[in-house]
């Protein structure tokens, strides 16, 4: 298996995820993502690197890895529970984290190329 790289993982999760967000507009514009407002794809080499790095059966573990090693450098929140983008369910990334996790380790056995990050 060839291991995607992190673009590729992005890609693939853009096609995934802004297909079913509700911030997606209809013309599949985003003002999150043209803002910078969308910590999913803002930090997505880091969010990649974390979950790579993460295994477990169990959702929380990754829960608690997101929320240290992206939340607290995520521009969009305070990294505690009082994100109000995640009270709201207006962050993709804690929205969607079990499909993003999913795709990631399925797409790339956790192997693959960290030359960009
Ligand atoms: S907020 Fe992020 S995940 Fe949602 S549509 Fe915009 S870019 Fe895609
Ligand atoms: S939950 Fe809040 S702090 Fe964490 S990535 Fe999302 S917006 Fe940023």
């Amino acid at each position: 298996m060839v291991a995607p790289t992190v673009e590729e993982l992005e890609k693939l999760l853009r096609d995934d995820i802004c297909g079913i967000c509700d911030e997606a507009e209809a013309n599949g514009k985003c003002v999150e993502r043209d803002s910078g407002g969308c910590s999913l794809f803002q930090l997505f080499p880091l969010v990649a690197q974390t979950i790579n790095e993460t295994t477990s059966d169990d959702i929380n573990v990754y829960l608690h890895a997101i929320r240290e090693k992206v939340c607290t450098v995520c521009l969009n929140g305070p990294a505690d529970s009082a994100c109000a983008k995640r009270i709201e369910a207006r962050c993709a990334l804690d929205q969607f984290l079990p499909l993003i996790i999913d795709t990631i380790e399925r797409s790339s056995g956790k192997a693959f190329s960290r030359s960009v990050l």
